[in-house]
C-alpha cells in the first residue's frame, strides 16, 4: 500500500495560504472573468445546452466507430492518423517524426494534452528545442512551472515575477509592464516561426467527417505557428472528436461565453487538411498534417459508468472559476497537470488514481456542477474517484473517523450535558483533535437537552396537506427549536405534521468517498419517508444539504422509481412555503418591518434558476435584503471542522472572503437557512448571525 499524503498535502496548502495571503491571484482572476461573463452567459438557452450534453454524449458513446470515420476521412486527403496508447507512445512518435524530417525546433500551441504527456521534456532530452507560443505557456515554461489554470497558465504570477523571468532568460531588464512584455516575447516568436521545422498544436475538437482541427484562442499564435512550418502535428485525446462541423458550431456558442465571457474567441481557426501551399524558399507544397490520437485512459473511461462523463468536457474552465479551495491555493496544489475540478477525475483517468490525492481539498460545495456548462457532476466524478484512491491506498484516517459520525453523534447526545462539558474543555477538544481529527480550534455546536425525535409532537388538523419532516444530524441533536418551529408553522398554515423516523442525510459519507455506505442511509431514508409519500404526504427537508441529498444524491445512488418518487415529493422548507403561496404565509407571521438583512444562499440551496426562496420568503415579510453571490462559506460540514492545512486553515481563509464581502454590505445581520454555513458565518463576522428560523415569529392571532 502506498504511504498516504495526507500530512503533505496539507502542508502545500499552508505554504500556498502564507504565499498568497490577502492576494489570491486565482480568485481575482476568475472573479475578473466570471464579472465578464455575467453579460453573456444569459444568451445560451438551456435547449442548446441540453444540446451540447447530447452531442458529447453521443461522441463519447460512439468514440470508437468516429475513429475510424476519421481515420478513413485523413486517409482520403493525404493526412495521418496515429493513435497513441500513453503519453510516452505519443513523445516517441513526435520525436520520431522530428527525426524523420530533420528538425530542430518545433513550435508549439494549445496544447494541454502535450502537458499531460510532458511532451517537452521528451522533446529537449532529444536535443530538440520546443517554444510555447501562447504568451502564458511561454512564461510558465521559461518560469519552470507547470500552468496553475487550464485557461490563465500563468495566473499565479505576478507581472513582478513574469518580468523577473523574461530579464533572467532574455539577459536584458525587462519592466513588469504588460505591454513590454508582449513586444518583447513577440519579437522573440517571430523568429521562432520563422525558424521552426514543425508546429504541434492541440485541438479543441476535430471534425470526424471532414478532418478539421478546431482551434480557439485570443492570441492567433496557431495560425502563426502552422503557416510557416511545413509539418503540422496534432497531439489531442480522443474524446475531442465530433462527428460533424455543425456540432462544433453549436459547441463554440457554448464554450467561449463559458471561458472567457466572449461571444466568439478573438481567433476561432479550422485547419483542415487539404493541399495548402506554405511559403517556404517559393515553393508549393502540401502541408503535412499528421494526427495524434492519444488514448492514455480515456477509451478505458469511456466504457466506465461512473466515470465517462467526465469524457463530455469541453475545457471551458467554468468549474475552476467557482471553485472555492482551488481558487484559494491554486492549480498547484489542487491538481496534477490538469487542475481544479475537472482535473480530479482527468487525472484518475489519465495518470492514475494514485495522483489524486489532491481530491481531499474538494469540499463537495456542487458549485462546479452548476457552473459547468454540459452538466456534469463534478462532485460525484470527486467522490468515485476519493472512493477508488481510499480502496486502493487507503482512506485519510480523518475521514475514516468521520465515517462514523453518526455513531458518535447519536452516542454523545445520549448524554448531552456530560458531552457538552468535554466538548466546551480544552483538554476535550485536544482529546478529539488528537483521537478524531477534528481541529480544537473550531467552535462546535452544543448538544440540545433532548433531541427532536424528544420533543417532537405530530401536530397540524391536515386540512391543506401533510407533511413529513426531515431533518439533519444538527437540527436533530443540536437544534431541534428549528425543527419545532418548522412543524409550528407547517401547523399553522394547515398541515399535518409528522417526523418520520430517519437518518442523518448521509452527506459525510457521499462527500468522503464511501460510496456503499451511503447508499445504505440512502435507502434506509428513502424507505423511510417512500411509505408517507404513496399516502400522500410531501416531504419537507429543514436543511439545505438534507433536501439536497434525498432529491438529487439519493436517486443518483439508489436508481429505483422509490428514490424518484421521494424526491418528486421533496421540497426545501422556504421552496415549500413558496410552492403553497407566500401570500398565506406572510398571514401567520410578523412582520420584519424593514430589517436589513444580508442572506446568505447556501450552495446545497441553489437552484439552477438562480430563485433565492428564503430570500424570497424574507423579503415577503418586509425584511430588506442584500446578497451577493460569493459562492460557498468554507465550511463544507465536516470538512472544515477537519485538523490540517486542507481543513480548518483552508475553510477559515475562504470563510473569511465571504464574509468580508457581506460586511461591506447593507446588511445589519446576516441571515441563512443552513445550520452549518451559519456556525462558520457566526465564528468569522463581526455582525450578528441568525439561523433565518431565529428571525420569524409567529403572529399570535
Ligand atoms: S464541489 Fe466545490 S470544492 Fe469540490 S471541486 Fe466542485 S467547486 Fe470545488
Ligand atoms: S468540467 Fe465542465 S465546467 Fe469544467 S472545464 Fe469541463 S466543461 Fe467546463
Amino acid at each position: 500500500m502506498e504511504k498516504n499524503r495526507s500530512r503533505n498535502l496539507s502542508e502545500e496548502v499552508l505554504e500556498k495560504l502564507s504565499i498568497f495571503k490577502d492576494y489570491w491571484p486565482m480568485l481575482k482572476n476568475n472573479l475578473r472573468i466570471r464579472e465578464r461573463k455575467e453579460k453573456v452567459l444569459h444568451e445560451i438557452s438551456h435547449d442548446l445546452l441540453g444540446e451540447v450534453r447530447r452531442i458529447k454524449e453521443e461522441a463519447i458513446e460512439r468514440l470508437e466507430d468516429n475513429i475510424e470515420r476519421l481515420r478513413r476521412v485523413l486517409e482520403s486527403r493525404g493526412a495521418e492518423l496515429r493513435i497513441a496508447r500513453d503519453g510516452l507512445e505519443a513523445s516517441r512518435m513526435v520525436v520520431d517524426l522530428c527525426k524523420q524530417y530533420n528538425v530542430k525546433l518545433v513550435v508549439k500551441s494549445k496544447s494541454l494534452t502535450t502537458e499531460e504527456i510532458k511532451l517537452n521534456k521528451f522533446l529537449e532530452s532529444e536535443g530538440i528545442e520546443v517554444v510555447e507560443t501562447d504568451l502564458g505557456e511561454r512564461i510558465v515554461q521559461l518560469a519552470g512551472h507547470r500552468p496553475s489554470h487550464i485557461l490563465g497558465p500563468a495566473f499565479h504570477m505576478t507581472r513582478y515575477e513574469v518580468a523577473q523571468v523574461l530579464t533572467r532568460y532574455y539577459g536584458r531588464p525587462i519592466p513588469p509592464d504588460p505591454q513590454e512584455i508582449v513586444m518583447e516575447v513577440r519579437r522573440e516568436f517571430r523568429e521562432k516561426y520563422l525558424r521552426a521545422g514543425m508546429a504541434i498544436t492541440g485541438a479543441n475538437f476535430i471534425v470526424a467527417e471532414n478532418g478539421a482541427v478546431v482551434l480557439v484562442t485570443n492570441e492567433g499564435n496557431d495560425r502563426l505557428s502552422i503557416a510557416f512550418t511545413p509539418i503540422h502535428v496534432i497531439i489531442a485525446g480522443v474524446e475531442k472528436i465530433l462527428p460533424t462541423t455543425k456540432d462544433v458550431f453549436k459547441i463554440l456558442k457554448v464554450l467561449s461565453r463559458n471561458a472567457t465571457g466572449q461571444r466568439l474567441s478573438s481567433y476561432t481557426s479550422f485547419h483542415i487538411p487539404t493541399s495548402i501551399s506554405y511559403p517556404r524558399e517559393g515553393s508549393v507544397k502540401p502541408r503535412k498534417m499528421i494526427y495524434i490520437l492519444i488514448d492514455n485512459g480515456r477509451i478505458e473511461a469511456a466504457r466506465d459508468r461512473d466515470v465517462k462523463e467526465a469524457l463530455y468536457c469541453i475545457r471551458c474552465a467554468s468549474c475552476l472559476q467557482v471553485c472555492p479551495p482551488y481558487n484559494i491555493v491554486g492549480g498547484h496544489v489542487f491538481g496534477y497537470i490538469y487542475s481544479g475540478p475537472m482535473g480530479i477525475p482527468w487525472t484518475m483517468i489519465t495518470h492514475g488514481v494514485k495522483n489524486t490525492e489532491f481530491a481531499q481539498l474538494c469540499n463537495f460545495c456542487g458549485l462546479c456542477k452548476e457552473a459547468c456548462p454540459v452538466n456534469i457532476d463534478l462532485p460525484y466524478l470527486n467522490s468515485i474517484t476519493k472512493e477508488r484512491y481510499g480502496k486502493k491506498f487507503g482512506y485519510p484516517s480523518i475521514n475514516k473517523n468521520l465515517k462514523r459520525y453518526e455513531s458518535f453523534i447519536t452516542l454523545a447526545a445520549n448524554i448531552p450535558s456530560l458531552s457538552n462539558y468535554f466538548l466546551s474543555s480544552k483538554i476535550g477538544r485536544k482529546l478529539i483533535e488528537m483521537f478524531i481529527g477534528l481541529d480544537s480550534r473550531r467552535t462546535l455546536p452544543k448538544f440540545s437537552k433532548n433531541n427532536l425525535g424528544e420533543v417532537f409532537k405530530e401536530v397540524g388538523d391536515g386540512r391543506e396537506g401533510k407533511v413529513a419532516l426531515f431533518t439533519d444530524a444538527l437540527v436533530y441533536y443540536m437544534y431541534p427549536e428549528w425543527g419545532l418551529k418548522a412543524s409550528e408553522i407547517l401547523s399553522r398554515l394547515g398541515f399535518r405534521v409528522v417526523l418520520p423516523k430517519q437518518k442523518s442525510s448521509g452527506m459525510p459519507l457521499i462527500q468522503y468517498g464511501f460510496i456503499d455506505e451511503a447508499r445504505k442511509i440512502a435507502r434506509y431514508n428513502v424507505e423511510s419517508l417512500y411509505d408517507l409519500v404513496e399516502k400522500g404526504y410531501k416531504v419537507v427537508s429543514v436543511e439545505p444539504t438534507a433536501h439536497y441529498c434525498l432529491t438529487y444524491y439519493y436517486p443518483k445512488l439508489l436508481d429505483t422509481e422509490i428514490s424518484k418518487n421521494v424526491a418528486e415529493n421533496s421540497f426545501g422548507f422556504f421552496e415549500f412555503l413558496k410552492y403553497i403561496g407566500l401570500s398565506k404565509v406572510t398571514k401567520i407571521l410578523k412582520s420584519l418591518d424593514d430589517m436589513k438583512i444580508t442572506y446568505h444562499l447556501p450552495c446545497h440551496s441553489r437552484s439552477r434558476d438562480g430563485s433565492m426562496a428564503t430570500k424570497e420568503f424574507l423579503e415577503s415579510l418586509g425584511a430588506k435584503v442584500f446578497t451577493k453571490d460569493v459562492g460557498c462559506c468554507g465550511l463544507a460540514g465536516t470538512w472544515g471542522m477537519k485538523k490540517g492545512g486542507h481543513g480548518y486553515e483552508l475553510s477559515i481563509e475562504i470563510g473569511r472572503i465571504v464574509v468580508k464581502q457581506y460586511e461591506e454590505m447593507e446588511g445589519e445581520l446576516i441571515a441563512t437557512e443552513s445550520s452549518i454555513c451559519l456556525q462558520q458565518l457566526a465564528s468569522l463576522s463581526k455582525l450578528p448571525c441568525n439561523h433565518v428560523f431565529d428571525i420569524v415569529e409567529i403572529s399570535s392571532d
